[in-house]
């Protein structure tokens, strides 16, 4: 994708990212110099076999893992620059995230669960908490579900219950790490049009870390990892024969550099 003078800066913007795990000859480079520029609005996904660093990426870019080395500027700011404390404020106000396992509160409502971000989050009014939890709730078809318990929720309704407790509050950045793997693919794609809605409508920026190669028609971009290394491709028939060969554990030695 080629940018003109017309074209908004980009909202996160990562250079050089290196992140390592243990020393030596046990050492594992999970990120290797990687580099990335995402815009407001689209929905980037993440794909790559297990063990490619994908999970290290996008904790590196939301702030909760210190890079190595690199840069990471986020809304102008330089994430890994800032004390710990703005950079937790800088998670609280402007990210939300989603994970494989829902990540919800047991003993809260669905409608709780998401009432507490605002309220305790943003410090909003017990009644400005409940107008906008019912209206997100509403958006996700759950209505019928907000005073359930998890334990009363299928796994679809569970993770648009953390949809919802990612975008109550409007974040800038949604990252998602393997929202859809534990649901089945109808749900999943309904989980994932939900995320898409929220990039169109919110203008937030959301990243997904997937497997499943049906989720590649609703990004708008594509980066594939392997071995660390990170690669935007724009062909998606190129991405979908990768998954499909990590899938069969056929050889794929060089494929990356075929991709562009
Ligand atoms: P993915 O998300 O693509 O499955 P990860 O980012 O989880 O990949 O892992 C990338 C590599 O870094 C793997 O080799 C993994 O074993 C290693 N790794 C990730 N987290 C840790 C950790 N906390 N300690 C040691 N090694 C880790």
């Amino acid at each position: 994708m080629t940018h003109d003078d017309c074209t908004p800066e980009p909202v996160l913007k990562a250079r050089q990212l290196t992140r390592s795990f243990g020393d030596g000859e046990a050492r594992t480079v999970a990120v290797n110099h990687a580099a990335l520029d995402l815009y407001a609005g689209q929905v980037v996904l993440l794909m790559g076999p297990s063990g490619s660093g994908k999970s290290t990426l996008l904790a590196v870019l939301s702030g909760l893992l210190r890079p190595d080395a690199g840069q990471v500027l986020a809304l102008g700011q330089d994430l890994w620059a800032l004390s710990d404390k703005e950079r937790e404020r800088f998670r609280l106000q402007h990210c939300g995230f989603v994970f494989q396992g829902y990540n919800l509160f047991a003993a809260l409502t669905a409608r709780q669960q998401l009432e507490m971000v605002v309220r305790w989050g943003e410090g909003a009014s017990a009644r400005d908490a409940r107008r906008r939890t019912d209206e997100v709730l509403e958006l996700l078809g759950l209505a019928k579900k907000a005073d359930l318990y998890p334990a009363d929720l299928s796994g679809g309704e569970k993770q648009r219950v953390a949809i919802g407790r990612a975008l109550i509050k409007n974040p800038k950045f949604c990252f998602a790490d393997e929202p859809t793997s534990a649901l089945d693919w109808h749900t999943g794609e309904h989980v994932i049009e939900q995320l898409r809605n929220a990039a169109r409508d919110r203008g937030a920026t959301v990243l997904v870390v997937a497997h499943d190669a049906r989720i590649i028609p609703y990004a708008d971009r594509v980066f594939y990892m392997e071995d660390g290394c990170l690669r935007e491709t724009e062909d998606e028939a190129q991405v979908r024969e990768l998954v499909l060969r990590q899938h069969t554990n056929v050889p794929h030695a060089g494929d990356l550099a075929e991709l562009h």
